[in-house]
């Protein structure tokens, strides 16, 4: 009867889906030693105020594969947070943006520049988050008024008194919170005046698309107020057009990233860039 059972559920299952399996289990167990081998990497997309000037860079993490090449985070982050891989990976970006941004402190065009790093919800709720973190501060020496963690919300939806808990004990360090996809959670509203936020971050989602339908523009405009009424600062993501920009600043947007500014680059790439952009009127 087992053998019978066994053969019903192989019938039902599709040979796709297998495959499917057997990429993702063998992308984890490359995950699992990815970081020994060194092979991630952090890309820095700037930020830009009302004026243009780039004011911080987001870190967004870069996999580079020995055999798939650079695997983008849609394709591994998932499978990360499924097998808590993204804890230790999640330190990894945490100390490895933390170092970066005491190195550019010392430099003239760099110092004051903010650095924006996501945090997973399972990486946040480890009981030894805020230690790490604070430890991670120490051995770096990054400025804690230039880190800015984004969270999403949905880490607010399991246990929010001990999340404020937390983000306060992070406050208390001098690190800022950003509210990352603001938009696209399910959560309330209510939670927006007890945690101690510092920014919402328009969804790209609500962004780019900001012409093609007249809702989107509602929204876009709405999170601006909201954000304006409650004192909080509003960056949008996914700025890909001259006219985005125009659009949400005269809205009254603080702040913008997006492909228009740049895409992610390696850090290489953000200091050559960071040179013109701090001194255009001298070539
Ligand atoms: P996110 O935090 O919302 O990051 C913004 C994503 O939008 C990035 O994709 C960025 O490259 C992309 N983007 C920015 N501007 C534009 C634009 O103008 N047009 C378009 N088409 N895309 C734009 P990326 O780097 O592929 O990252 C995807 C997501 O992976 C991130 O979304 C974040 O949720 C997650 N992620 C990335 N790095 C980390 C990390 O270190 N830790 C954790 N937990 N998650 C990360
Ligand atoms: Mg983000
Ligand atoms: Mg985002
Ligand atoms: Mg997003």
């Amino acid at each position: 009867q087992a053998k019978q059972a066994g053969r019903n559920i192989w019938r039902f299952f599709d040979p796709s889906m297998q495959a499917v399996a057997v990429r993702r289990a063998m992308l984890e167990s490359d995950l699992r030693q990815a970081v020994r081998r060194n092979e991630l990497r952090l890309h820095y997309q700037v930020q830009v105020d009302s004026q243009d000037r780039v004011t911080g860079v987001e870190a967004l993490l870069r996999w580079l594969h020995p055999e798939y090449g650079m695997v983008p985070p849609g394709d591994f982050i998932t499978i990360a947070e499924e097998s808590y891989l993204i804890v230790s990976l999640g330190d990894w970006v945490l100390e490895t943006a933390c170092r970066q941004l005491a190195e550019w402190t010392d430099l003239p065009n760099l110092a004051g520049l903010s650095m924006a790093v996501n945090i997973s919800p399972l990486q946040f709720q480890q009981p030894d988050f805020v230690d790490r973190l604070g430890a991670i501060l120490e051995q770096t020496g990054a400025p804690s008024d230039l880190l800015k963690l984004e969270l999403t919300e949905n880490l607010f939806m399991d246990e929010p008194d001990a999340v404020r808990d937390t983000m306060q004990r992070i406050k208390a360090l001098g690190v800022r919170f950003s509210l990352d996809d603001f938009g696209t959670g399910f959560s309330s509203l209510s939670y927006l005046n007890r945690l101690p936020l510092d920014q919402l971050k328009i969804d790209q989602s609500f962004v780019r698309p900001l012409f093609e339908d007249a809702a989107n523009a509602v929204i876009c405009a709405s999170i601006i107020d909201l954000g304006r009424n409650l004192g909080l600062e509003v960056i949008a993501e996914g700025v890909e057009t001259q006219a985005h920009h125009d659009w949400l600043a005269r809205q009254g947007c603080h702040a913008f990233q997006g492909y228009l500014y740049g895409r992610p680059v390696a850090i290489d790439i953000l200091r050559e860039k960071l040179k013109e952009a701090v001194c255009p009127a001298e070539s």
